[in-house]
């Protein structure tokens, strides 16, 4: 989950990172009385999740309170590559007299942590690594030692930061490794850090993504899911506790076990490929049990998919045996009645497969095609999603 920069700043003041002072806004009013509060210039900042707010004119300082109110006029409501503005971030204004850039992530490839660090930040980051890679240190960071006073000066050093910042940048380097382990967080980053011309170091920018992965372990955390963000689908899957990912095409799959989902994924991209279809709508895992309540929790998110035409189930049922899978089916096509639209091609197979077949085809459900092997059940699912014409 990405925070908003607010909410960023708002763990690194937590943590003693420094950040200037600020306040969120909602309405221009509210943001001439952050600036009353605050004093002197400020800046208003559009709060959205995507980068290069300043470039698009999200970013805007405000001399007068006065000001302030006409810029979050402007900043309200505008859209940046495709987020609205509902709030700004108003802080005080800083003197820069120099943009840096630091970032802790997860370096999945080389299965570490790493640490970025440049002394030319303010600019896009990937923009400084294509053109003068030389200018971004990267430095590795144990998971058991972390960042440490020897750590951080070990990036300072890398990134040859001048001597009068290296105290201060090495401190807020280990204040912001703080924030990255103790939040359970994948990425922290500062772009800019700034040196003032008072010679302070202050994290200008942040952004935070967390591991929700950890979220259990964070209730603080809840108060950061942002209900307008992500997808309605995923939403509603996620409130069911299905393991459920949108994609873009129009052959729903669900199946048990994310390893059989996964190459069902697949098969069914193949197959759509070869029918004229467009692909997988999703990936639905409903795990061991395949209850009727599961079943028709995990068909009416598929089914409330406009894009889905056609359903793929492909089970193989192990401790959940195929008859109590295809008894499954049967009670969740009867619980979802109407809302049943769509073809639905089962394949079942392991455990009980005899039982199961026979169970669903003495239901003879109108929409549910039996194939035996998972490459055929994949091309039938295809066929009926090319043919089906799209609703105008
Ligand atoms: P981003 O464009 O989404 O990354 O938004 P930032 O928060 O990084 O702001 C963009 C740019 O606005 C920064 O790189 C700074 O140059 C400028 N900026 C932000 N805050 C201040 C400030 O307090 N004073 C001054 N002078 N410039 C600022
Ligand atoms: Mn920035």
């Amino acid at each position: 989950m990405d925070l908003f920069e607010h909410e960023a700043r708002e763990l690194f003041e937590a943590r003693g990172v420094p950040v200037p002072r600020g306040r969120v806004a909602a309405s221009p009013e509210e943001a001439r009385a952050a600036a009353v509060e605050i004093g002197g210039t400020v800046v208003v900042k559009a709060q959205v999740k995507t980068g290069g707010r300043g470039k698009a004119g999200g970013v805007k300082l405000a001399a007068r309170p006065d000001d302030a109110e006409q810029v979050a006029e402007d900043i309200l409501g505008m859209d940046i590559k495709g987020h609205t503005v509902h709030q700004v971030l108003v802080t005080e204004a800083s003197e820069i007299a120099e943009e840096y850039y630091a970032s802790f992530l997860l370096d999945r490839a080389n299965r570490t942590f790493l640490a970025m660090a440049s002394v030319e930040g303010g600019m896009e980051i990937e923009e400084v690594a294509a053109t003068k890679p030389d200018a971004l240190a990267k430095v590795p960071i144990d998971a058991l030692t972390g960042v440490d006073a020897e750590k951080a000066r070990e990036i300072v050093a890398a990134a040859r930061f001048p001597a009068e910042v290296a105290d201060g940048v090495a401190e807020a380097l280990i204040r912001l490794w703080e924030v990255f382990v103790a939040e359970d967080a994948t990425l922290v980053e500062v772009n800019p850090l700034v040196r003032t011309k008072s010679g302070e170091i202050v994290a200008l920018d942040g952004k935070v993504t967390l591991d929700e992965n950890a979220a259990f372990r964070h209730p603080g955390h809840a108060a950061f899911t942002d209900p307008a963000a992500g997808d309605p689908l995923e939403r509603q899957a996620h409130e069911q506790g299905l393991n459920y990912v949108k994609l873009d095409g129009d052959i729903g799959v669900i199946g048990n076990g994310a390893g059989l989902v996964m190459s069902t994924l697949d098969v069914v991209a193949d197959a759509a490929a070869e029918a004229g279809a467009v692909g997988p709508a999703n990936f639905l895992d409903i795990g061991g049990g395949a209850s009727a309540e599961i079943m028709s929790a995990g068909l009416g998110v598929i089914l409330g998919d406009p894009g889905v035409r056609s359903v793929f189930v492909n089970v193989f049922g192990g401790i959940t045996a195929c008859d109590a899978v295809a008894d499954g089916i049967v009670k969740a096509l009867a619980l979802l009645g109407d809302r049943a639209t769509k073809p639905l091609v089962v394949r079942l197979d392991g455990n009980n497969v005899a039982e199961g077949r026979r169970i669903l085809a003495e239901a003879a459900h109108p929409l549910v095609t039996v194939v035996a092997t998972m490459d055929d059940a994949a091309r039938t699912a295809a066929e009926l999603a090319a043919v089906v014409t799209p609703e105008a």
